[in-house]
């Protein structure tokens, strides 16, 4: 079925199926580590021409493929490059596009991973890196260099839920002559498609929002164009940062709810923010839905919808944020965000404690900030439990 001119929640559940698979309703697990060809001329075609048939899973598979294509057409790219995880999504990117003596400049409280691993490991690689609060445009404009190669930004960033201007930083990096990378983990291309923004490459961890039922561990590049698509999948194969075909069968199940998913995760987000604004244990809230967050004009720019992501600092820091975490009973204490199921979590001690104090400090990490990632569960539940939590404060 062409699927190109549906809209955004038929093709959740359509696009990508375009293989015939014995007239299967859902796309199988094609669970083989090889393809037989045909005869040696089938073969060779195989090699010069990836249409041509399937060679070996660490290439392609086709229940692979399916989600590749399901998530390059919601993200409106050329071509889908499935991953291991998030960060094999994210390494196989940089490997591609940095050289030695190339410079990256990124957003200060990214993903800690994403960020730990070019001051720690590529660092040893010749490549440099200055990493600054990219809701700063002018700040943006006076870092960037001749030598930047690459524009990495996430937004909402996690977890202080801060903004940048897509369109804005694709037209810094364009006239200087630099790559947009955006990590879309925290909004899905359900609230946000930066490649219509001017990015170049978005990626996602799978494990979160996409599939959202914490049972896989994933990750997905989408390339805007044919060009960076080709220059990143083979090394992606090279590097065996492929992802396997039950993964991929298991993400193809969840990516068809993503939106009724959200749909109930931000109505939940909602009631919840606007519940612990008025708290008086509450210090602050961050949730992009509330007529207080600061940064309103770009949200409604940019984004579809504030999301199920929130982040806030509890009066009494650290230890009240600990005892918050230990009274909970309906939220998981767990790392990961954009499941079913409500997680909480403290990023200076868990997420981001890679980074020294005065980098999250920099970053907007506080000691006693917390983050929430609502899930689809009754919100009347999940604000009673974190009443019963805040009496015990
Ligand atoms: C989880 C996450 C990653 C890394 O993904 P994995 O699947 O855990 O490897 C990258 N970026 C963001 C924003 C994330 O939340």
């Amino acid at each position: 079925m062409e699927t190109k001119k549906l809209n955004f929640d038929t093709k959740l559940i359509h696009a990508g199926h375009y293989e015939e698979h014995f007239g299967s309703a859902t796309v199988p697990i094609y669970q083989t580590s090889t393809f037989a060809f045909k005869n040696a001329e089938h073969g060779a075609r195989c090699f010069s021409d990836n249409k041509e048939g399937y060679i070996y899973t660490r290439i392609n598979n086709p229940t692979i493929k399916a989600l590749e294509d399901n998530l390059a057409e919601l993200e409106n790219g050329y071509g889908g490059i499935a991953t291991s995880s998030g960060m094999g999504a994210c390494t196989s990117i940089y490997m591609a596009l940095l050289d030695k003596d190339s410079h990256f400049l990124s957003t200060s409280s990214v993903y800690g991973p994403s960020r730990s691993v070019i001051e720690n490991h590529f660092s040893r690689f010749g490549v440099r890196s200055t990493f600054i609060d990219t809701s700063d445009l002018e700040l943006v404009k006076k870092s960037i260099r001749p030598d930047t190669r690459v524009l990495f930004i996430e937004t909402p960033s996690n977890p202080t839920i801060q903004l940048t201007d897509i369109r804005e930083c694709a037209k810094i990096a364009h006239d200087n002559g630099s790559i947009l990378v955006v990590d879309n983990t925290f909004s899905s291309p359900c609230l946000q498609n930066p490649l219509d923004m001017g990015a170049d490459v978005v990626f996602h961890s799978l494990t979160k929002f996409i599939n959202g039922h914490a049972d896989v561990v994933g990750g997905i590049i989408i390339t805007k164009k044919k060009e960076l698509y080709e220059k990143i999948r083979p090394l992606m194969i090279s590097m065996g940062c492929n992802m396997d075909p039950h993964q991929a069968y298991l993400v193809l199940r969840g990516v068809k709810t993503l939106g009724i998913r959200m749909e109930r995760s931000q109505k939940n987000a909602m009631e919840i923010a606007e519940w612990l604004e008025k708290h008086p244990k509450v210090e602050w809230i961050k949730y992009p839905g509330l007529k207080s967050y600061k940064q309103q004009n770009l949200f409604k720019k940019q984004m579809k919808g504030p999301g199920a992501m929130m982040s806030f600092e509890l009066k009494g820091g650290i230890e009240a944020g600990k005892k918050l975490m230990n009274s909970v009973k309906v939220a998981t204490l767990a790392v990961s965000l954009g499941g079913v199921e409500t997680l909480i979590q403290h990023p200076a001690s868990m997420t981001h404690s890679g980074l020294s104090r005065q980098k999250r400090e920099k970053a907007g990490i506080t000691d006693g900030l917390v983050r929430y990632s609502v899930g689809i569960e009754d919100a009347g539940d999940l604000i009673k439990d974190l009443e019963q939590a805040f009496e015990k404060i």
